[in-house]
């Protein structure tokens, strides 16, 4: 351990946050930093990565990144272990959901969903756990959601997706222990994020705040903390991840989501 001192502190640490530009991901590039880490914000929407970065301020930089785009994605990670050094922490934290009935499913938009989950996942975890294999040590986090535990409606494509994401996580945490290397994922539950206002979108593009409130009242009922969740909720337990704080945890699924077992 590099910090005797606080195994909770990221201080000269590098890290690479997919899907930095908003929610989540923005959330888990700030916790990073205020631990001090380095971050390389990345999004497709590099203006979204961009201020992401500018709000950290020195200890972060923007790139536009698609994580379906494998030759990106290895570009990225390359160059931010050669230009700074070193690769210690890599948060797949991109994401995307379309919603439709099984048998109602495009194979488009099945793929597309796949593509950005699973292989953009799947590349980033690839790229970072060769660098980090050859030098010993690094911790990735991946982002499944508590749609794996359950089987709700209309969200197959993306339950399918990150059940993925689960499974690749814990075969490469198997595969790369033995280089000092930890593999985790958070399942988060519900957290209040562009993702999940966009089903509650009104004609002006506002959010129906209480339409919202509406579909969350059950999930509060189902929470024994009665919450939804916040980005930082998330981030939070990403933090802890990637800390030394966690160096005998590498496997795992964690799920952040206020208690809630849904039983369906
Ligand atoms: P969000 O829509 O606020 O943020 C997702 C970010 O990913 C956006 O900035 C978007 O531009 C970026 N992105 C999308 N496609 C990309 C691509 N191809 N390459 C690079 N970046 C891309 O959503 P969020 O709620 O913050 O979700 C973050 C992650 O958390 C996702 O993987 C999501 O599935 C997961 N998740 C969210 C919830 C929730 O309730 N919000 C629950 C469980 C899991």
């Amino acid at each position: 351990m590099t910090s005797q001192a606080d195994p909770f502190d990221l201080s000269g640490r590098v890290a690479v946050v997919t899907g930095a530009g908003s929610g989540i991901g923005r959330a888990t590039a700030q916790q990073l930093a205020a631990a001090g880490a380095y971050v390389v914000c990345a999004d497709i929407d590099g203006a979204a990565a961009t201020a992401t970065a500018d709000g950290i301020g020195k200890a972060a930089s923007a790139a536009a990144l698609d994580v379906t785009d494998r030759a990106a994605v290895f570009a990225l990670i390359g160059s931010t272990a050669d230009e700074q050094g070193r690769l210690d922490i890599l948060c797949n934290v991109a994401g995307i959901i379309r919603t439709g009935r099984v048998v109602d499913v495009e194979v488009a938009d099945l793929d597309a969903v796949l593509d950005v989950n699973f292989r953009g996942t799947f590349h980033g975890c690839q790229a970072a756990a060769r660098i980090m294999s050859a030098a010993g040590g690094g911790s990735i986090v991946n982002t499944a959601s508590g749609a794996v535990d359950t089987a709700q409606p209309e969200i197959m494509s993306y339950s399918v997706s990150k059940a993925a994401v689960v499974q690749l996580t814990r075969n490469l945490a198997a595969e790369v222990g033995r280089f000092g290397v930890r593999v985790n994922a958070v399942a988060p539950g519900l957290v209040r994020t562009a993702m999940t206002a966009r089903h509650y979108l009104l004609p002006d593009g506002s959010v129906d705040e209480a339409a919202r409130a509406a579909a969350e009242r059950p999930l509060r009922r189902m929470s024994p903390l009665g919450m939804i969740g916040e980005p930082e909720d998330i981030a939070h337990a990403v933090r802890y991840l990637v800390s030394d704080a966690a160096r005998f945890v590498t496997g795992q699924i964690i799920r952040p989501n206020g208690g809630v077992a849904m039983p369906w």
